[in-house]
């Protein structure tokens, strides 16, 4: 089942953000081992009583150059088209606006659920200001305070009893569902075409169960995948559809959807910030992840160029050393062949399970070859280790104190596990736990 999502709406300065980061908690924390990679605050994911789901701060998407009423009415739009469940906050310090019922009147267009909560509402005796905002017309107003964490309980309450019920089924456990991610014009909505030719497929596009996510049945050499959401194929004519927050938005939705994420690259025009912000998210995600570089025909070459031009990717993508890269173009279709076999070996390796005993002899002749770090007088000691996780792989080692894996010991171990056992075009990760 995917996660629902959650979008919280409403103009500049009620609060949105505050909010946001409250029921995110510090989930937002930025993964220090990802070099490189910086967050937009706009997308994480949150949980209350066991639920889990995603949000987003509509205010975080901007469009730029547009005027206010403009910008809070494609946010709305944003929400409408991207959340189950719609949190429309408004400022019980100001009461109701003309602008907060610019935003109701776009969002009764929608049969999404909506709540309003009333922000700033730092204290009992202020209750009565939440009258107003009945007329808004979405029931009753519920009243918070993000600066003192107040009433966020019945809002969530709310929240998570209007998550959509039909929890249809996702795609069964053995079809690979991946997605193209990258920056517009590198040539994904092309690649999928240049696949979905290759073998005489019937394209229908049925809708997913992420509403109106949709997703395209692809078969290749007998065996069924999914391509998730592909960017650009969708809601085209849209503003907010060009905005880089946007894209970057839907890539997230996309990646999370996907077993296997392929990052795209404009090899013409090489690699940019952007590819790397894309790419970090994937990673972080714990996708299966394979590098494309496409539009290989429009560069010039000789016998080096590749290995340079793979050389620059390593080095710009130093936390996706894991990932294979395939060179193609789907313009002439020159070596899209070759992609799906990369696929294969990167979503297989994603839900690789190793064997215990073997495990532990690799993390002993690790620790036999370089010895474990002391710190203030106390050395690591490393009890056993095991695999609890797949998709991606997740090892925990039980050791006498986390604290004294220090990170650079940790990489050590992370690249002893993968020469072992190859783990080629996956994360993985490894957690250090005390021995009780
Ligand atoms: P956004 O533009 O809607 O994302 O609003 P922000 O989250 O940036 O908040 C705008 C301002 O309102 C900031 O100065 C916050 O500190 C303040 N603020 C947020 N929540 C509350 C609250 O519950 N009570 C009060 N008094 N101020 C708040
Ligand atoms: P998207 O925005 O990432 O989906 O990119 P598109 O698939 O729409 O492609 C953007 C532009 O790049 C179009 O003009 C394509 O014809 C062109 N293009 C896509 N793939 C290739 C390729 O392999 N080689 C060349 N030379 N051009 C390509």
């Amino acid at each position: 089942m995917p996660k629902p999502t959650v979008a919280i709406v409403g103009r500049p300065n009620v609060g949105k953000s505050t909010i946001f980061n409250r029921i995110v908690g510090e989930r937002i924390s930025i993964v220090e081992d990802v070099p490189g990679v910086t967050r937009d605050r706009i997308y994480s994911s949150g949980e209350w009583l066991n639920q889990y789901f995603n949000i987003i701060d509509t205010g975080g998407i901007e469009i730029s150059d547009a005027p206010f009423m403009t910008q809070i009415r494609e946010q709305a739009e944003i929400a409408i088209d991207e959340a189950d469940v719609i949190i429309f906050m408004t400022n019980g310090r100001e009461g109701l606006t003309s602008a907060d019922e610019e935003v109701a009147k776009i969002l009764y267009r929608s049969k999404k659920p909506v709540v309003v909560a009333v922000n700033k509402v730092d204290n009992p005796d202020m209750r009565d200001t939440l009258y107003d905002f009945y007329a808004l017309g979405f029931g009753e107003p519920i009243p918070i305070s993000g600066s003192h964490g107040l009433g966020l309980g019945d809002l969530l309450d709310f929240v998570i009893e209007n998550f959509p019920k039909d929890e249809e089924e996702d795609y069964d456990e053995d079809i690979i569902k991946f997605s193209l991610i990258g920056r517009p014009n590198v040539g994904k909505s092309s690649l999928v075409n240049a696949l979905l030719g290759e073998e005489r497929v019937i394209v229908s596009d049925v809708a997913g169960t992420t509403r109106d996510a949709i997703d395209t049945p692809y078969s290749y050499d007998g065996k069924d995948y999914v391509i998730i959401d592909t960017a650009g194929m969708r809601k085209k004519g849209k503003v907010y559809e060009t905005t880089e927050k946007y894209s970057v938005l839907r890539a997230l939705r996309a990646i999370e959807r996907s077993d296997v994420v392929l990052v795209v690259i404009n090899g013409e025009e090489g690699i940019i910030e952007q590819d790397k912000k894309i790419a970090g998210y994937a990673h972080e995600a714990g996708r299966a992840i394979v590098i494309v570089v496409n539009k290989w025909d429009a560069v010039e070459k000789d016998e080096k160029t590749m290995k340079e031009f793979e050389q620059k990717i390593r080095d710009h993508f130093l936390f996706l050393d894991y990932a294979p890269i395939v060179f193609l173009s789907a313009k002439t279709k020159k070596r899209v062949h070759t992609l799906i076999p990369k696929i294969e070996i990167a979503s297989e390796n994603h839900s690789m399970r190793v064997i215990t005993t073997v495990l532990n002899d690799v993390i002993m002749d690790a620790v036999a070859m370089n010895p474990t770090p002391t710190d203030k007088g106390q050395r690591l000691k490393i009890y056993y280790a095991t695999q609890v996780a797949v998709k991606p792989p997740t090892f925990v080692i039980f050791v006498n104190d986390p604290e004294l894996l220090h990170f650079s010991y940790k990489r050590f171990l992370e690249n002893r596990i993968r020469d072992a056992f190859g783990f080629e075009g996956t994360p993985i990760k490894l957690i250090a736990r005390p021995r009780k």
